[in-house]
């Protein structure tokens, strides 16, 4: 009997349940397993299973069952006898062909569970269905002709209709009415007269129509740098096929124009384009950019509630969307018709995600451009040495703006030294004198002032002068920041707060200190030295409700807004021709962290920041105060020389093995107990060890080592944290694969004892 004729006899004539199963599934759970489980598919199944759905499926002991995704579908029988699904639960499959390709290598690349990855990647409000609804929209009639009717109109009516006419959509009612300032009369009165039609479409509740209302500019008119750089990605765009570019353009170079025309290039041939920004940068203003020119744009980022992220994606999964714009994870946009990816700013650290899957949004971006056989666009004023180094070893093609547009040229930086300031009585001011000389300047001229105080809080160190105890975290091994506004001490690492205290806890004096300098600090000594001035503060705390951000930045457009002081969130992808100072209060901050990344990402920072100034027709300079003027990261920062910058850090990191010459990975032991979180991080450290020496090979010589290197174990920066004592250790590779292989064979072989966790993070960026 034929495997049909079985199937068949047994649909038409046996019971589903005594039924010998002909289809079975492979099932991937949110768990770090590296392997799928099959399950028979009963017949009642057959006609709703499909690859990209998720399923119901017994797991563990018992009767218990689990919610996993299938991945596989195949009419071959196991060896041995397997159970069956209970359900399917989705109509649709959440997945392409292309995102299951690519969440597998993820799974493969940073050692996890597919099953992790996709339960990661799916957006919880896309796997239901709530967030929609029915909206009335209204358009013009094209045949209906003006003349019979124009006499007729009222002056109301007559400007709805022009600006029905000249929008050529329809568009939802209210809006109308919001956009043309009137009540529901004169549309109604359109649609009697035959001018206009109303019809209702189900829409996605979230999806706002707000931006629409200004009118964006049109193409510009490429400059001789734009120009030679579009003819050199013109070509690849039209032709198709994967290939990487990497855009290195000064901060105001018109980079986004070069986006701009790619995406309109790819649209204009039906296909889609994913623009990833870092969540910082996804301001109306970047949305606003790309709707308008760039015809339907769907949103994606973490801060969307769960059913508004869920209508963003099932709006890309219908074709509804021609540009995706979005942060790390609209990387698994479930696009169709991918043409092109642009990844802005792609140096940016927030790229990483620190949880697991803990992947890189940039690479898995470049890899996902390689499956889809498509373009891939990075760009950044300071491309990531990792980027540089593709360029260089010619795995990306380099394009570059070296100028910024309409001959602006790039700001004067000039340097405060610190350490010769002269001393001051009373309280050390955040401010040096010329500083505050060169705000005052800017600010009498009608310009407004940009300040970078890389530290949220008050006071970030509270100690005790007579002792020297130093209030740090219940559970970290940080010290508390003093939040004035709130009255709170905080720990940044783990949220603990804890009430600020008069006395030393440690010997009772009560002359506990609070020193040091943050954002809330910084206002307050900005507002009494700039009386009459209006000042903002943007950082963590001021932006924690949602629109916070976009409203402040409004104001600053506006002008209503003279001084604007804050974290980082300040410094990067804003355009504010009206800026002519930015100063830096401390530029060293970042500078002495235990990461080989510092030196780079103090580098990146402040080229950021000092590019917001002067990129309007009265120019602009930056102030940086340091104490340490002539380290590169600063010095060459204040020259404009990024190849300068990179030649030194290369040479740096080829002399000690570091990306991007060699691959690391970071192996985190932790535990409430610190002798077991320490005894299991030797024992994982000896096992790489033993790995990389291998036993006797041939006859007469010794294999050689690999070329692998273990560094550590040791203590983790941060030894405690949120009541874990960590440990960790580096393996660097001079190759992904040896890194991986290694890790296989080494890893499946521990037991983790009880009470023990580890994580591995391939290609780690965060090093605390
Ligand atoms: P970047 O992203 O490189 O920092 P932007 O794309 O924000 O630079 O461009 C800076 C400003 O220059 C924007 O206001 C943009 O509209 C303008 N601009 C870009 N290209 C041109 C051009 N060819 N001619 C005139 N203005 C331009
Ligand atoms: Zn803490």
């Amino acid at each position: 009997m034929t495997d049909t004729m079985q199937r068949e006899l047994f649909s038409s004539e046996t019971p589903a349940t005594e039924q010998k199963a002909t289809l079975f599934a492979d099932v991937v759970f949110d768990r770090p397993l590296d392997h799928a489980f099959t399950y028979a598919v009963g017949v009642e199944l057959h006609e709703r299973i499909a690859v990209g759905k998720r399923v119901r499926a017994p797991f563990g002991r018992g009767d218990k069952s689990e919610i996993g995704y299938c991945v596989r579908l195949c009419e071959t029988a196991p060896e041995r006898s397997v159970k069956a699904l209970v359900a399917v639960l989705d109509d649709q499959p959440l997945l392409t062909d292309h995102l299951l390709r690519l969440t597998r290598w993820m799974a493969d690349y940073y050692l996890c569970g597919w099953g992790q990855v996709l339960n990661a990647v799916v957006p919880a409000g896309a796997r239901d269905k709530s967030g929609t609804r029915t909206l009335a929209f209204v358009e013009a009639i094209p045949e209906a002709a003006e003349q019979e009717t124009s006499s007729a109109l009222t002056a109301k009516q007559q400007s709805v209709l022009e600006l029905l006419r000249r929008a050529g959509k329809p568009i939802e009612q209210r809006q109308l009415a919001r956009q043309a300032k009137c009540g529901p009369g004169p549309i109604e009165a359109l649609i009697l007269k035959g001018l206009a039609r109303r019809f209702s479409r189900r829409v996605d509740r979230f999806v706002d129509g707000a931006a629409e209302e200004e009118t964006p500019h049109g193409p510009l008119v490429l400059n001789d740098d734009q120009q030679s750089v579009w003819n050199r990605l013109e070509p690849a765009l039209k032709q198709g096929g994967f290939h990487a570019f990497l855009l290195h353009g000064v901060t105001g170079s018109g980079k986004t124009e070069i986006y701009l025309r790619a995406i309109e290039e790819v649209i204009q041939r039906g296909k889609e384009a994913l623009v990833m920004v870092p969540e910082i940068s996804l301001t109306p203003q970047t949305i606003q950019r790309f709707r308008g020119r760039c015809g339907e744009v769907a949103v994606l980022h973490s801060h969307l509630g769960n059913a508004e992220r869920g209508g963003h994606w099932r709006r890309v999964a219908t074709g509804q969307a021609q540009v995706i714009v979005g942060a790390r994870s609209a990387v698994f946009a479930p696009a169709n018709r991918l043409g092109l990816i642009v990844v802005d700013e792609e140096h940016e650290n927030t790229f990483k995600q620190d949880t697991t899957p803990r992947y890189h949004g940039r690479d898995v971006a470049v890899m996902r451009a390689r499956l889809e056989n498509i373009p891939i666009l990075l760009g950044s004023a300071t491309p990531s040495l990792e980027s540089w180094h593709n360029a260089e070893r010619g795995q990306y093609t380099l394009l570059t703006l070296p100028q910024r547009v309409l001959d602006r040229p790039l700001p004067q930086v000039g340097l405060i030294d610190l350490r010769h300031q002269p001393p001051k009585r009373g309280r050390p001011l955040a401010v040096s004198d010329a500083l505050e000389y060169a705000m005052k300047t800017s600010l009498k001229a009608g310009g407004q002032v940009m300040l970078l105080l890389n530290r949220r809080g008050f006071s970030t160190h509270i100690h005790c002068p007579s002792c020297g105890h130093i209030e740090t975290c219940r559970f970290c091994d940080l010290a508390l920041t003093y939040h004035k506004e709130r009255d709170v001490m905080l720990c940044h690492y783990c949220g603990y707060e804890q009430e600020p205290q008069r006395n030393c806890p440690s010997c009772g004096l009560s002359a506990i200190r609070y020193q040091g300098l943050g954002t809330e600090k910084l206002q307050v000594e900005i507002e009494e030295r700039f009386p009459g001035y209006v000042v903002r503060r943007m950082d963590g705390d001021t932006m924690r409700k949602p629109g916070s951000h976009a409203r402040v930045l409004a104001a600053f457009r506006k002008g209503l807004i003279h001084i604007l002081l804050g974290t980082q969130m300040i410094a990067k992808g804003l355009d504010f021709p009206n800026v002519t100072l930015v100063g830096v209060v401390n530029a060293d901050m970042g500078l002495h962290f235990p990461d080989f990344r510092s030196a780079e990402r103090t580098f990146q920072l402040l080229s950021q920041v000092a590019g917001r100034a002067g990129r309007g027709p009265q120019g602009g300079r930056v102030l940086i105060q340091t104490f340490a003027p002539e380290h590169p990261s600063i010095a060459l920062a204040a020259a404009h020389d990024y190849a300068g910058f990179v030649a030194a850090e290369m040479a740096h990191r080829r002399q000690h093995n570091y990306p991007p010459f060699q691959r690391l990975a970071r192996l985190i032991v932790r535990s409430r107990d610190r002798e077991a979180a320490c005894a299991f991080a030797d024992l994982l450290a000896d096992a790489f060890q033993r790995a990389l020496h291998p036993s006797i090979q041939s006859k007469g010589g010794e294999a050689t080592p690999l070329e692998l290197r273990v560094l550590g174990p040791a203590e983790a920066p941060v030894f405690r944290l949120k009541g874990y004592y960590r440990y960790h250790f580096q393996l660097q590779s001079p190759s992904p694969a040896l890194l991986h292989q290694v890790l296989r064979t080494v890893l499946p072989a521990q037991r983790v004892p009880n009470g023990v966790e580890f994580t591995l993070d391939v290609d780690p960026f965060n090093m605390l």
